[in-house]
C-alpha cells in the first residue's frame, strides 16, 4: 500500500512511538502497513522517543514483537540524541557522572566517555530517568555542577504513568537537581529542539520538507513546529481532537489512525 497523497509528498518522517504505533504491547491500525510503505518507498524516517531508559536493541525487539520490523539504526532517543549533542560540543575523552538508566549509559560508553561516580572525577553531568537514583547520586551530580561541570538533561517530561498510577519521570530528577544546584540544565529531549536537530542531521533532510508524527500536542506537535517541521496529530493516543484543535500552533493535520496515510478514502 503505498502513502496517500498529500503525505506522499513529504521527504522525511519522525514518528513518535507511543501512542501513534502502539499502546502498551498491542500495535495500533496500519502501523505495520505505513512502516512498510515508508520502507517500500524508502522514504528516510526514525522513531523519535524522549524515552531515555530503553536501549535501540530493546525498541527492535520490541516493535518486532509487534510485526513492526525495523533497524536498530531506525530509533532515535534522547539518550542517543544526547550522547550526540555531548560528542559534538564536549568531544571525548571527557569523564561524566550519569543519573540515569541502561540507555543514556550505553549511549554515553559508546560515544567514548568514562562513566565515573565522584563529582572530583566528572568534567560532566548527565541526568535522566533513573529508578535507582539515590540521594548520595544526587549529591555527587549537585557538587560536579556547582562546581562547574556542564549539565544536560535528556528529556523533560514530568511524570509517566504506571499500572498503579503517575510517577516521577525524567523531569522530576531534573527538578531535584535545578533545586539543589540553583541552575538549569541543557534539555534534549521533545519539545526542545536539540532532538530534531540532531535526527534531521542524521537523515541528511531539510527541516520544511519533514514532518513530526506523535499523540501529545506539547512535546511532538510543540517541537516538531519549533524545529520547524510540518506536524501530524494523530488522536490513538493522548490527545482529543478538540485539544488538536484548539493547540497553538495546530498541528498541519489532525487524522484518526495511521489509516489515513495508507488507505484510500
Ligand atoms: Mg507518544
Amino acid at each position: 500500500m503505498p502513502l496517500q497523497a498529500p503525505f506522499s509528498s513529504l521527504k522525511a518522517w519522525l514518528i513518535d512511538m507511543d501512542g501513534v504505533l502502539y499502546h502498551g504491547k498491542r500495535p495500533l491500525p496500519a502501523a505495520t502497513e505505513f512502516i512498510n510503505a515508508l520502507q517500500d518507498e524508502g522514504i528516510p524516517f526514525l522513531f523519535l522517543t524522549n524515552n531515555a531508559t530503553r536501549t535501540p536493541a530493546e525498541y527492535v525487539q520490541r516493535l518486532g514483537e509487534m510485526g513492526i520490523s525495523v533497524n536498530a539504526d531506525a530509533i532515535f532517543t534522547s539518550a542517543l540524541a544526547t550522547a550526540r549533542y555531548v560528542k559534538e560540543k564536549y568531544p571525548p575523552p571527557r569523564r561524566a557522572i550519569i543519573i540515569g538508566g541502561n540507555g543514556i549509559r550505553l549511549a554515553m560508553q559508546e560515544a567514548g566517555y568514562e562513566l565515573v561516580q565522584r563529582a572530583e572525577e566528572a568534567d560532566l553531568v548527565i541526568s535522566a530517568m533513573d529508578t535507582d537514583a539515590t540521594y548520595a547520586r544526587m549529591a555527587e551530580a549537585t557538587l560536579a555542577i556547582r562546581a562547574g561541570a556542564p549539565w544536560i538533561q535528556t528529556n523533560p517530561d514530568p511524570t509517566f504513568p504506571s499500572e498503579r498510577g503517575i510517577v516521577p519521570g525524567a523531569g522530576s530528577i531534573q527538578a531535584f537537581l535545578e533545586a539543589a544546584t540553583e541552575q538549569k540544565p541543557v534539555v534534549i529531549g521533545k519539545p526542545e529542539t536539540g532532538i530534531f536537530r540532531q535526527a534531521l542531521d542524521i537523515l541528511g533532510a531539510a527541516p520544511e520538507d519533514t514532518v513530526m508524527l506523535g499523540d501529545r500536542l506539547e512535546t511532538d506537535i510543540l517541537g516538531g513546529h519549533r524545529a520547524g517541521l510540518k506536524t501530524i496529530c494523530v488522536l490513538t493516543g493522548i490527545a482529543s481532537r478538540a485539544q488538536a484543535e484548539a493547540y497553538h500552533p495546530r498541528p498541519d493535520w489532525i487524522i484518526d489512525d495511521l489509516r489515513a496515510l495508507v488507505e484510500d478514502k
